[in-house]
């Protein structure tokens, strides 16, 4: 039996995808190993979102080589560098631009990999399962984790922001069948998965076919099937990632408001706190309309945590700019950011038409400060935390220590006076004593 070892990067749409190419694999009797070096084949699913995650790549493929595997390519570099149509010649060209790599294919295209390994090993079975006439989206994952699942509801994105390349990579937005999705969902739910993540590049810029609606007959969509999921009896969790601030709107908040197995916590990139940054970026949002949902949603669960991505330093930034999102810190009391610092990437219409302005210095001097900014706050909300009792669902025993994350997205360790792991997996009631680090707390079972 021929083994593979696949290495996932990125977001948690690719750790979605692979989930669902380990399934293909499968289907064609090839076993999974941890070890490159027990492999006869190394597939990559990448990541094109900056260009060190690239080279990141790179790094790997020829160590991969190295090794003398044959090493496959897919994922958001493959689709960045063709365009339209993936024929032969088109294929030839990555091949030579990834020069040590010995096959590409596009994720959506991963039924098509059976035949392609053929090439490589004429020993490789017909898969046991046909996927000819399946979406990709619809082929079922082996999941990580049988107590959750990751689900992907749409795919590509319409938004072009200036700095990023995901349009380019991923393509246009695409949303899957609804009825495709909630069965997707009752399945696992069926087969023990506690708590479920809609993925997609946008989720809430989902939208039902013509059909669907009119015989829902409703008219907004992401909030429809956000309800339609809650609603699954014994899921026990439903979170998504990432929304675009552009969407979102009440009849989100309400579904929220309406069924509380619904994470309490909200990641909602915001990217920038200065309106003239977000035109810049064209974020097709501005700050007033982010902290209006906000204010609607703290209102309608005071509970709520909410999370963010941000750049600093895109072109032009100014000091005043940077006060602005420092500002927003203050307001909005994030519990975590993904701080990047602005980096050109060929290709996005930042990289090739608007001029890198800020120094690499003064990028790192405001990346600290917002840093600084995010601790500070962070210390003084940990403090009303202490002494709250939260549902913890356990994903990792070490040690005897037991941690997961909260309802509210925190993440929380306990004792649990034993070795074993029969805790992954499960729900526990846990009474927060201490701020253990900024980023956690330690509590202690009820
Ligand atoms: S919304 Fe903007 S940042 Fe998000 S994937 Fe689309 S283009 Fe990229």
């Amino acid at each position: 039996m021929k083994k593979y070892f696949l290495k996932t990067f990125g977001c948690q749409m690719n750790y979605s995808d692979s989930e669902k190419l380990e399934s293909v694999l499968e289907s064609i009797a090839l076993e999974q190993v941890e070890r490159i070096e027990e492999s006869d084949i190394v597939i990559f699913n990448t990541c094109s979102i900056k260009q060190h995650a690239e080279d990141r790549v790179f790094g790997y493929v020829r160590n991969a080589k190295k090794l003398g595997k044959i090493v496959g390519l897919t994922g958001c570099m493959v689709r960045k560098t063709s365009t339209q149509h993936f024929e032969k010649d088109e294929k030839d060209s990555l091949l030579k631009k990834f020069e040590r790599i010995d096959f590409v294919f596009r994720i959506e295209d991963m039924k098509s990999l059976p035949e392609l390994l053929q090439e490589y090993d004429e020993n490789i079975q017909r898969p046991k399962i046909s996927f000819d006439e399946l979406d990709y989206l619809n082929i079922s994952p082996k999941l990580k984790e049988n107590f959750r699942a990751f689900v992907p509801i749409m795919t590509g994105c319409d938004k072009f922001c200036t700095y990023c390349i995901v349009p380019f990579a991923r393509g246009k937005e695409r949303s899957r069948p609804f009825a495709d999705i909630v069965n997707e969902c009752e399945m696992h739910v069926k087969n023990g998965v506690k708590e479920i993540t809609l993925v997609g590049q946008n989720v809430n810029a989902y939208f039902l076919d013509d059909s669907t609606r009119k015989t829902l007959q409703r008219q907004t969509d992401f909030a429809i099937l956000l309800d339609e999921i809650a609603q699954i009896k014994n899921l026990k969790r439903l979170q998504f990632t990432s929304p675009h601030p552009r969407h979102m709107g009440q009849d989100v908040i309400d579904v929220m408001v309406k069924n509380e197995n619904i994470a309490r916590t909200l990641h909602l990139p915001v990217q920038s706190g200065s309106t003239k940054m977000l035109q810049k970026m064209g974020r097709e949002h501005n700050i007033s309309r982010f902290t209006d949902f906000t204010k609607n949603l703290r209102k309608a669960i005071p509970e709520i945590t909410i999370t963010t991505d941000i750049i600093v330093g895109f072109c032009d930034e100014t000091e005043e700019d940077f006060q602005e999102t420092m500002k927003l810190f203050n307001s909005e009391k994030f519990i975590m950011a993904y701080i990047s610092k602005y980096s050109v990437r060929k290709g996005t219409i930042a990289g090739d038409k608007m001029k890198d302005t800020i120094s690499l210095e003064e990028k790192k001097r405001r990346f600290e400060l917002l840093t600084e900014k995010l601790k500070e706050v962070l210390r003084k909300e940990n403090k009303k935390e202490i002494g709250k009792i939260e549902e913890v669902l356990v994903d990792e025993v070490k040690n005897g220590i037991a941690s997961g994350k909260s309802h509210r997205g925190r993440t929380i360790r306990f004792p649990i006076g034993e070795k074993n792991k029969r805790f992954i997996g499960e729900i526990i009631s846990v009474k927060i004593i201490s701020s253990e680090s900024i980023w956690s707390f330690t509590g202690e079972m009820m």
